[in-house]
Formats: C-alpha cells, sequence, structure tokens
C-alpha cells in the first residue's frame, strides 16, 4: 500500500520535472536544497510538495535537537510564540546542515478560535531565507486532531479508551499522575505489552498509585497530525511557488481580508471580509483581489441594520 503510494509520488514528481515549460524551472529555489529541523520525520511531509511545485529538495538535519526548544509533552517548556521557536528550529538545522535556506514547523492544540467546545490543532511551518532575509509562514487550525487522555489505576479497562485514542496507530506517552520527586514520561508506547509494563511501573512511583495516559502529538507518532503537516505543506509551497509579481521574490500570497460584504438587502457593510488581501514578504508590495470564491453579497442574517 505505501510502495504504490510512493511510487505514484516519484511518478508524478518525475513527470513535472520532465516537462520543460514548467515555470518552477525558472523559480529561483529550483534545484536547490533547504533544510527541515525535525527529530519526528516530518520530512515525509513536508518534502514532496516543495519537490513537486519548487522544485526545493528538502533534507532532514541529522543530530540536532529540537527538544531542547520545547517539547509537545511539555517536558520541556516553548519559551517565546510558535514563530519564533519555528525561526529558531529552523536555524538549528540550517546551521547543522549548512544551508541558506530552513524549514520548520511547530504544533499546539487548544481551543477553536471559531467553533465553541471543540479542540483544535494549530500548526504553524515556516521557511526561512538568509539569502534575501525572508520568512514565509503558512499555519492551519484543524479540529481534526486525535488527542485523548485519562488518569487510571493497574487493572482498570481500557478497551473504550484505547480506541478513542486509535491505539496502536497512535501512539500514547505516559507519566506518574502525582509523582514524587523527579517527574520521568515514558514515550514510545506502541504496543500493549509497552504500555502494561509503563502502567505497572510509573503507578509504583505515583504517589496516589494513578498514571496519567495520553495520545503522543509527535508527528511520527500521530498519522493524524502527519496528515495536517501534510496538507499545511501543500500551502506553504504554493506559497513559495507563488512569486511577487513586483520584484521577484518567493512567497507572494494571501496576507488579509478587508471587512464590509454589502448586505444583499439593504447594501450595507457587514462585518463579513469583502477583498483578499495579497502580499509580499520582501519589498511589502501588497494588492487587493475579490474573494476567492465570489461571493459579493452577504446574507441579511449577517448585517447588522437588517438582522440587528
Ligand atoms: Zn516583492
Ligand atoms: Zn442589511
Amino acid at each position: 500500500m505505501a510502495r504504490t503510494a510512493d511510487r505514484s509520488n516519484k511518478k508524478s514528481a518525475k513527470a513535472i520535472s520532465d516537462n520543460g515549460d514548467s515555470p518552477m524551472k525558472h523559480h529561483p529555489y529550483h534545484g536547490m536544497v533547504a533544510t527541515l529541523a525535525t527529530m519526528h520525520r516530518k520530512e515525509i511531509a513536508v518534502a514532496p510538495p516543495f519537490k513537486e511545485l519548487v522544485g526545493l529538495h528538502v533534507i532532514s538535519a541529522a543530530d540536532i535537537d529540537t527538544d531542547a526548544l520545547g517539547t509537545f509533552s511539555g517536558d520541556i517548556p516553548r519559551i517565546g510564540s510558535m514563530g519564533e521557536v519555528a525561526t529558531r528550529k529552523a536555524r538549528l538545522g540550517m546551521t547543522a546542515a549548512n544551508t541558506r535556506i530552513g524549514l520548520a514547523s511547530e504544533g499546539t492544540f487548544g481551543p477553536h478560535p471559531a467553533i465553541p467546545f471543540i479542540t483544535a490543532g494549530m500548526e504553524l511551518l515556516k521557511l526561512v531565507d538568509d539569502d534575501r532575509g525572508i520568512e514565509i509562514s503558512e499555519s492551519l487550525v484543524t479540529p481534526d486532531i486525535v488527542f485523548q487522555k485519562a488518569i487510571l489505576r493497574p487493572g482498570e479497562d481500557l478497551t473504550s479508551f484505547l480506541a478513542s485514542c486509535r491505539f496502536p496507530s497512535h501512539g500514547l506517552i505516559a507519566r506518574p499522575n502525582a509523582p514524587g520527586v523527579s517527574t520521568p514520561i515514558i514515550k514510545d508506547i506502541l504496543t500493549r505489552d509497552d504500555l502494561d509494563n509503563a502502567i505497572a511501573m510509573l503507578a509504583r512511583q505515583s504517589d496516589d498509585g494513578r498514571v496519567v495516559l495520553s495520545n503522543d502529538m509527535r508527528a511520527h507518532r500521530n498519522p493524524t497530525r502527519m496528515r495536517s503537516l501534510d496538507k499545511l505543506a501543500i500551502k506553504l509551497a504554493q506559497r513559495v511557488a507563488s512569486l511577487c509579481p513586483a520584484c521577484g521574490s518567493p512567497g507572494f500570497g494571501k496576507s488579509g481580508q478587508i471587512d464590509g460584504l454589502p448586505c444583499m438587502d439593504c447594501g450595507s457593510p457587514t462585518r463579513s471580509p469583502m477583498l483578499d488581501k495579497f502580499g509580499c514578504v520582501a519589498c511589502g508590495c501588497s494588492e487587493t483581489r475579490t474573494r476567492a470564491d465570489g461571493k459579493t453579497r452577504e446574507n441579511p442574517m449577517y448585517c447588522d441594520y437588517c438582522n440587528p
């Protein structure tokens, strides 16, 4: 199954690169190498779209410790915004592999910004180019995450919890609920035997005899998160592929919206977006475009005048 997918990816990449008329060949990054800073095999998701859409070869840096900049499990806290951490991480990889272009991603999860009572995953992917002095980012908010957590004692029935965790396709991590002096976290729990051993061991180290189990959110242990990174990598590669009409820099793309879509009934401006703003990360030039969905009027139910 995996092999078939891999082969068809290679075929389509080859078909594009064999096409002499491909605009990709004129892209400033065509044939260049970028380093992706990852300890968790994110290159599986990130490398293919950059190769197909830009002709940029993404390699992963060996021997770097991205965990030093903070971990998902919280045993090492992150310092700074997601964007700042992503930049530091990209530079770690660029230094290690001696490339002028680097990539890094950061992920977190919390309350969905638009939908109440839903937990969402938030992913940021950034390209840093030290030759041009630019950074190009894209982000993704998705309700499609697999993150479950439970506090339990040895011997408890785990059937429904493990099903909701999608274990063993998705990995688990475990720690004592009430740790004494140190807080050991066991990661890479991939089999039922690993899990039973971890629960037995950590229960003995927990003052209340209970253990906290949760999904491992690292990309290589959470295929749902890897799929989100895949979508985000396509989004960023498309943006990097797009060149500024004024200065030719990579990364021309949507930078915001202008609100005020007129009401269908009374014509007053609503709070819905009317135009998309596009901008360049290098020269700062920008332009407005009509909405990608072609919508030019808003439903009166969103109008403060018709439906206050
Ligand atoms: Zn420009
Ligand atoms: Zn109205």
